[in-house]
């Protein structure tokens, strides 16, 4: 059962447990995706009836952003918890180091997805990256076939959000791949292009404050977040 956030359903796991459906959806052989809803993603849902369909149909939604946590306990609906998409996809290739699934990058400007797979095959040593392409291409008939050729199990899709999820449901299950994970700017994070907060910070909620202090161009972005705030104030009060 999902908890219905403004309109969007959060799972309500731990990240333990998120992770434990992600491996489980491996055992199957149909195709799942995931996406990772932050404050950002239920603003763009409440305008895109397309994109919120996406996010409501999707084998597993995890609350990316503090923002939704506290929007679900003004809304008198409680999460567990925050269960952040780079934390999820950490998880993933923890397990699948183990297991031996093979993981496709798919995302980023050129380069990066070969440096992230390079720091992650040191990262999780045994993990099996089998292909990587950059997120800035024109047609996606050549991406789809070079993550079937690669016969990839898992392909982490960073294209940035709408993209992302559009780009997953439309293309995902013709790659051949179990589960497609939309994961925003993981890529320039596991490439050592971006860095996260130290986890005070991100223990405190505060990781998008960091992130603004690294990114003061991501104001204009961050602006419009306090919104789903105010929105989840006025859904309580109006009894929704
Ligand atoms: N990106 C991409 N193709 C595009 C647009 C964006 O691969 O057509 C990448 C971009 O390079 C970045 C990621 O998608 O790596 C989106 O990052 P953003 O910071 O917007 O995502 P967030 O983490 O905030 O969801």
């Amino acid at each position: 059962m999902k908890t219905n956030i403004l309109g969007v359903g959060i799972d309500d796991l731990t990240l333990n447990e998120a992770i434990d459906a992600g491996m489980a959806f491996l055992e199957q052989d149909t195709f799942h995706y995931v996406v990772t809803p932050n404050p950002e993603f239920i603003l763009s849902a409440k305008k895109d009836a397309v994109f919120r369909t996406i996010l409501n149909q999707a084998d597993l939604a995890l609350a990316d952003g503090i923002g939704v946590v506290y929007s679900a306990k003004i809304l008198g609906r409680p999460l567990k918890g925050r269960a952040p998409g780079v934390d999820f996809a950490q998880g993933l290739m923890t397990r699948m180091a183990h297991t031996g699934q093979a993981l496709f990058l798919l995302g980023a400007k050129p380069g990066v997805a070969e440096a992230a797979a390079e720091n992650l095959r040191k990262a999780y040593p045994g993990l099996n990256i089998c292909g990587t392409h950059d997120g800035y291409f024109k047609e996606d008939g050549p991406v789809i076939d070079a993550i079937r050729a690669a016969k990839a199990d898992v392909v982490f899709v960073c294209l940035g959000a709408p993209k992302q999820e559009f780009w997953m449901t439309e293309n995902g299950p013709k790659t051949g791949a179990k589960l497609a994970v939309g994961l925003g700017g993981c890529l320039d994070v596991f490439a050592g292009n971006v860095q996260r907060a130290p986890e005070v910070w991100q223990k405190a909620g505060l990781e998008w404050l960091y992130r603004l202090i690294k990114e003061p161009s991501r104001i204009g972005r961050m602006a419009k977040l306090p919104l789903v705030l105010v929105d989840a104030f006025g859904a309580r009060l109006g009894g929704k």
